[in-house]
């Protein structure tokens, strides 16, 4: 059972959920905080310990808050990168439709709303990331000797992962990755197709992540800082 309830403190609101536990934990994410409780954990133990962890809360507030601040703004004048180039995204109101040159990402949309633009964007992203990427993903198996075990390449924009690799041999890729630059998506191919020997992180696994990409170190990092500002 969840009992829920907002507090104040600080200037910051928590939640506190109840169930079935031993001990206080706190989250932060999306810039909320949620305190884990006992049952019959007493409000001023939960208070507590919230006072007690405020300064890593703030502080993961404001981490949480300049990541939200550095995500892609739809708007004119806005730079992303596409497959490994600068562009710079143009909006303006009209029949619905997104054009690529080499300089330039030209969003026409009926509504100027984020929302709808994000929607039109979303889709024109999973349509290119079908047409560029699995003949990209087939070479780079041939390069590793592992296209007999690859049966297939989809996307999915989920929000916690850049990929996926399932028993069956289909890779799974986050179309965002269109956004990153170009050696994070390769890194992302090897890294998912290494999945076909190895379905683990293990010292094996990133041998072979190595041996194909030696700078995988530079992309893992890449993506921890600025993996979110990708998304808009
Ligand atoms: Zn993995």
């Amino acid at each position: 059972m969840k009992q829920e309830g907002i507090n104040n403190l600080n200037s910051f609101d928590y939640e506190v959920v109840r169930s079935d536990r031993k001990t206080l934990s706190i989250e932060v994410h999306h810039q909320k905080v949620k305190v884990r409780a006992p049952q019959k954990a007493p409000d001023d133990w939960i208070e507590n310990f919230v006072y007690q962890k405020a300064q890593w809360i703030a502080r993961k507030l404001v981490e949480q808050a300049e990541k939200n601040e550095s995500r892609i703004k739809l708007q004119t004048g806005e730079e992303v990168s596409f497959m490994g180039r600068q562009r710079v995204l143009e909006v303006t109101q009209g029949a619905s439709k997104i054009q690529l040159s080499d300089n330039e990402l030209l969003i026409r949309t009926k509504e100027l709303t984020h929302e709808s633009m994000a929607k039109q964007l979303d889709r024109w992203l999973l349509n290119q990331a079908k047409e560029l990427l699995p003949q990209k993903v087939q070479s780079w198996a041939e390069v590793m000797g592992l296209q007999k075990k690859l049966t297939g390449v989809r996307f999915r924009k989920t929000k916690t992962q850049w990929g996926h690799c399932t028993r069956q041999g289909m890779v799974q890729l986050n179309q965002l990755i269109l956004l990153t630059p170009m050696f994070v998506i390769d890194y992302l191919i090897i890294h998912e197709l290494s999945h076909l020997k190895h379905l683990n992180h293990s010292k094996r696994f990133w041998a072979l992540v190595e041996k194909y990409c030696p700078d995988y170190q530079k992309a893992e990092v890449w993506l921890k800082q600025y993996g979110h500002s990708v998304w808009y």
